[in-house]
């Protein structure tokens, strides 16, 4: 895993005109750069105790890591210190009520 994209515009579709015929390709298809803020699935899981992950943090030194909504919330402060970026889906949970209602602990 890296996230070194290389940034690279295709002159793909751009044929020559009065050329002949067909546009000469000297490079493969481009694969379009991926994007760095990926969204959190339900594959992705929290590094600490495999609960879905609702944070994801690349960190400055270029690693990953996943936590959970509780996670997140117990090392979010930590974590801003040393991470490039952070997706936070955190509040996707406002949307889902647990499934059995229970009080706040
Ligand atoms: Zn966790």
């Amino acid at each position: 895993m890296g996230t070194a994209a290389t940034l690279q515009t295709s002159d793909r579709g751009n044929a020559l005109p009065g050329g002949t015929g067909k546009p000469t390709r000297n490079e493969a298809d481009v694969t379009t750069a991926v994007a760095t803020s990926t969204p959190l699935t339900a594959a992705d899981r929290c590094d600490r105790r495999g609960a879905q992950a609702y944070l994801r943090v690349e960190l400055l030194s270029g690693g990953e890591l996943l936590f959970c909504a509780h996670h997140a919330r117990e090392h979010g402060e930590a974590l801003k210190e040393v991470a490039a970026t952070m997706v936070d889906e955190t509040n996707k949970l406002a949307e889902t009520p647990p499934v059995a209602p229970d009080v706040e602990r």
